[in-house]
């Protein structure tokens, strides 16, 4: 059985709940693992059905279609809690198993950084997927005379999103940088652009530091073209995502009426799963992207005309300074603010 699934514990945990038909929510990564889950709940006679639709993150919930198909109980592998739902749900955590060489590999690589010889407050960050290793990562710093400081925010402690790094509220004064324990860059960027300390992403994998100053300046260059050739854009499409966590209706309205009292064509589109294919043959000059920001920043090379987030509209309105560029962040727990 995989160890990184802990399937046993999840049929007790499942089992105590007696469903009478279980909907399985897998994300993308783990899609190879299906067969394997769907044979063990197989095996004990309990009914499932697997949502093979694209799943990045708790915000893309399948409450609504565990209550279309028949389902008591839905088990969302891979991200914790941010949303209210209609219905019992488990959210199941995927760890990512690290070697003996990953944890103690950040003391080195700080070690090496010339800024860390003279600063030792560091505030570390983690996806859910590392969440489990914050208390050995803090434990090793500390016991490289580091002082440690883990933020609480809307998520657990340490953990951020993309769209949210609340956890850096409580410890942003008293940190002299940010550390984010990870590989790729949209987690750490986002870090970056809502601190103003500097932030260092320390990759487990490469067990490499880097500073994110001169990443965090390529990126902006690169937005700002994009913002550039949206100035001469006459018509725009405001995307709107039917994902219950990236659903921001009252700001895709507003969008529009800025965009529209400036002078612009505004047309408001729905879908859930966002792709240059989908959106081919819409006769508009640029996008806005009011759903998961990873769309507009990750994947805009795919898009043939410009895609914004709504920080980039409304500094190419003149609504907000080009110095304040912040992430699009979602603010989401309890479903309160998504606006
Ligand atoms: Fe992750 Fe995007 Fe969903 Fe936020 S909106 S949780 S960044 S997938």
């Amino acid at each position: 059985m995989d160890s990184k699934l802990h399937l046993d514990e999840l049929l007790t945990e499942v089992k105590s709940r007696n469903p009478k038909m279980v909907l399985l929510q897998i994300p993308e990564g783990l899609k190879t693992n299906v067969v394997e889950v769907e044979d063990v709940f197989r095996a004990e006679g309990i009914p499932t059905i697997t949502v093979l639709d694209p799943s990045f993150g708790a915000c893309d919930i399948a409450d609504h279609k565990a209550q279309l198909l028949g389902c008591d109980l839905l088990v969302h592998f891979g991200h914790s809690k941010m949303l209210h739902t209609g219905m019992p749900v488990i959210y199941w955590p995927v760890e990512f198993p690290l070697d003996e060489k990953m944890i103690p590999g950040t003391v080195t690589a700080l070690k090496k950084e010339s800024f860390f010889q003279t600063h030792k407050k560091v505030g570390i960050y983690v996806t859910i997927q590392f969440h489990l290793h914050v208390p050995e990562i803090k434990a090793q710093l500390e016991k490289a005379e580091f002082e440690v400081f883990v933020g609480m925010g809307d998520l657990k402690d340490g953990q951020i999103l993309g769209c949210d790094v609340s956890a850096r509220r409580d410890i942003e004064d008293k940190v002299d940088a940010n550390l984010y324990f990870g590989d790729g860059y949209f987690h750490a960027l986002a870090i970056a652009f809502a601190s103003k300390k500097p932030t260092y992403q320390y990759n487990p994998f490469t067990l490499e530091i880097e500073d994110l100053a001169k990443y965090k300046e390529k990126y902006l260059r690169q937005r700002f073209g994009l913002i550039a050739q949206a100035k001469d854009a006459h018509s725009f499409a405001i995307i709107l995502s039917t994902k219950k966590g990236q659903l921001r209706k009252a700001l895709a309205m507003r969008m529009k009426t800025d965009l529209e009292a400036a002078g612009k064509r505004a047309y408001l589109v729905s879908m859930e799963h966002i792709t240059p294919n989908a959106l081919m043959g819409v006769d508009v000059d640029a996008y806005v992207n009011t759903s998961c920001s990873r769309i507009a920043t990750d994947d805009f090379e795919s898009y043939k005309k410009p895609m914004l987030t709504p920080v980039e509209i409304d500094i190419l309105l003149g609504k907000r300074s080009a110095e304040d560029y912040v992430f699009d962040e979602i603010k989401h727990i309890g479903n309160k603010n998504v606006q």
